[in-house]
């Protein structure tokens, strides 16, 4: 692993030169593959209704990448804690289809890392500060090598998603995801609750109670992914203080389970296209934050996650904003937890 971040411009694309081109490009100089590799390919395909993950043309190319180096690639993603279209491994192979990620598209299958139910997972010692182990999914777990391919975006609990947040929450089972999410269950104010029970279906986990006048969390069921916040008209639900930052420290720790797993070999590619706000399991997107960036690649997915939240700022400095303003959260902390457990450097040199 290296700091070197290599780095393609949204500028230079053009006749000569298009993102496959430029992937290709990149690959050669991060690609952990070896002969005979089984190789993860880990993608978000999208919840239904998102209209700006990263393209299935995208990964075919990097599919095909890892079969020219002799690697035989599956691609995949893991199962989620909230109530969409990838809660078990039926609906999110039928969501992914549905987005245009299939065999076909892709020239590879599409595995759910976690299994049916989101529960086949690895335990692995990380010995952080606030997180001493973690449970990956297993297909990843076991898998030789691994290309995790990151639609760079924001993020309303990380402020950023990246490759870091690929690894400490998208590589995780359920129960992994819920050790990352679980500082997050929130509490309801009957005050200002009036009892409509909108957020109770909300809930994937039943933890949404309607008493008669008001409703309640049960925290032995809460996940606390707080997908309930959004649909409470009243602003009733409110999630506990600093929750950004206690939740970045989980997901950076997190992050070095499955760096433990593969032994570190994986390579990373950040698509910094399509900035939007929210993440790709918002089953809508929003417009932009920011201008097209490019796409960057390295071996170290801190280096990576710092070069592409600068590159991401160098666009946005020109309106006096930055990252931190999309949400009011600054994605430092998951990359310093990142840094101080060992998966990689915040210091880094951003060759083109
Ligand atoms: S959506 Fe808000 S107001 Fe309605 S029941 Fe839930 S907490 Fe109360």
């Amino acid at each position: 692993m290296t700091n070197d971040v290599f780095f393609r411009s949204a500028e230079d694309v053009g006749p000569k030169t298009n993102q496959l081109e430029q992937i290709k490009e990149l690959f050669q100089k991060i690609s952990p593959v070896r002969q005979g590799d089984i190789v993860a390919v880990k993608i978000h395909p999208g919840e239904y209704g998102n209209t700006t993950y990263i393209r299935p043309v995208l990964v075919r190319t990097v599919v095909d990448l890892v079969r020219d180096a002799g690697g035989i690639p599956f691609v995949t993603d893991t199962t989620t804690l909230y109530k969409g279209m990838k809660l078990n491994a039926a609906e999110l192979i039928w969501a992914a289809a549905m987005n245009g990620f299939t065999q076909a598209s892709m020239n590879a299958p599409f595995i759910v890392a976690d299994g049916l139910l989101g529960d086949d997972a690895v335990s692995v010692d990380i010995g952080g500060s606030v997180l001493k182990d973690i449970t990956v999914a297993s297909a990843i777990a076991k898998a030789d090598s691994m290309v995790v391919l990151s639609h760079a975006k924001g993020h309303p609990g990380s402020g950023f998603g990246g490759a870091i947040k690929n690894l400490g929450m998208g590589c995780l089972d359920k129960e992994g995801k819920t050790r990352v999410h679980e500082v997050g269950r929130p509490t309801i104010d009957p005050e200002k609750c009036v009892a409509c029970g909108d957020c109770i279906d909300i809930c994937a986990w039943d933890a949404l109670v309607l008493e008669d006048t008001y409703a309640r969390v049960d925290h032995e069921l809460c996940r606390g992914e707080l997908a309930c916040m959004a649909s409470c008209p009243q602003e009733a639900i409110i999630a506990p203080d600093d929750v950004d930052v206690e939740m970045q420290k989980m997901l950076g720790e997190a992050a070095l389970g499955p760096i433990k797993c593969l032994s570190g070999r994986i390579g990373y590619i950040n698509w910094i296209y399509d900035l939007t706000p929210g993440c790709d399991c918002f089953n809508f997107s929003a417009p932009q934050f920011a201008e097209n960036v490019g796409i960057t690649a390295s071996t170290d997915p801190v280096a990576i996650d710092a070069a592409t939240v600068d590159l991401i700022n160098g666009k946005m400095g020109h309106h006096g904003r930055s990252i931190i303003d999309v949400w009011g959260v600054d994605p430092i902390v998951h990359l310093r937890y990142a840094e101080q457990i060992g998966c990689g450097k915040m210091e880094y040199s951003l060759l083109k």
